[in-house]
């Protein structure tokens, strides 16, 4: 099918982006992966897209020895090649590796995929587990909102129709920290089953986080907690962090065994 018609414009600064989302229907394009499939299929309209890929202050990864701010044009393969250093930006460039394949992750961005908020997204796990925050700009305000509350429920973030995702700002992870990430699929271009995302800090700490296993990505602290006490980080999760929903190819108790599986996986690879 093809999208019904709607108007285009390519700002070049914040500001006019962020006058044109004013616009009754507008919609920001980034690297239409899945918008532009959702237009196709008339699942969503839109009267003008905004494209935010010539606005200079959307532009890559900058480290301000906390956070490091991950621009709204930076897309998955940037991650993939490194263009962020240290245990995160391994965990990073991990995570990447998972997501669809080469032309999908050449074109679509880290902080379009916490704007769709997709259950399975490996980027809202792995946000949601280290407490990431999100930017947003619109006329009206700037403002920074924790992904835990960004992420309100399955393709509902917490974003309003005149506000860009400016980026998303991710605490530093310490020299030292081990990594390690893993997912279960159907198919190898396919949205994960269930991924999980671990952190092992050098004091002893860790951070975990669950795509897959809950309406949206989820910091499993149950699962912290139980590997802080030496019980079993996978039986926390399965029972106290992962709140799956009903999926055509997986019931509820399976999801919840997957997420267990997999925190001690990511954990194994971390060690
Ligand atoms: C075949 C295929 C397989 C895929 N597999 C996976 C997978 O395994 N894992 C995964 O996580 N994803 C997967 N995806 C989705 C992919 O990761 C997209 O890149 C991701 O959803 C983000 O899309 P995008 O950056 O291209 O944003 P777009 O498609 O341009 O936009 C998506 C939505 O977010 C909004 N948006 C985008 N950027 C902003 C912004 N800065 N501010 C405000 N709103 C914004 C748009 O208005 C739109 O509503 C897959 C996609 C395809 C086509």
């Amino acid at each position: 099918m093809k999208p019904a018609p709607f108007e285009y414009a390519t700002p070049t600064t914040l500001d006019e982006a962020v006058a044109l989302l004013g616009t009754p229907g507008a919609r920001v394009i980034a690297g239409g992966q899945s918008l532009l499939q959702d237009l196709r299929w008339r699942r969503t309209s839109a009267s003008l897209l905004v494209d935010i890929a010539r606005i200079e202050e959307l532009r890559g990864v900058h480290d301000d020895g906390d956070r490091v701010r991950i621009g709204a044009r930076v897309r998955h393969v940037d991650l993939e090649r490194g263009a962020v250093g240290g245990p995160l930006g391994r965990l990073l460039a991990a995570t990447a590796r998972w997501i669809a394949h080469p032309p999908v992750r050449s074109r679509g961005t880290m902080v379009g995929s916490l704007c769709v908020a997709h259950p399975s997204s490996e980027w809202c796990g792995l946000a949601a587990g280290l407490d990431a925050t999100v930017e947003l700009v619109s006329v009206r305000r700037r403002r920074e909102v924790t992904v835990a509350d960004f992420l309100r429920d399955s393709f509902t973030p917490a974003a309003g129709p005149d506000e860009l995702a400016t980026a998303l700002l991710v605490p530093v992870l310490p020299e030292g920290t081990r990594v390690g990430v893993v997912e279960s699929r159907r198919t190898h271009a396919s949205y994960a089953h269930v991924a999980a995302v671990a952190a092992l800090l050098p004091d002893g700490g860790s951070r975990l986080g669950l795509a897959g296993a809950a309406p949206t990505g989820v910091r499993a602290h149950a699962a912290e907690a139980a590997l802080a006490r030496g019980d079993d980080p996978g039986a926390a999760a399965a029972q106290l962090d992962a709140d799956p929903r009903e999926h055509p190819h997986a019931p509820i108790p399976y999801t919840r065994h997957v997420a267990g599986v997999l925190v001690r996986r990511a954990l194994q690879e971390a060690s």
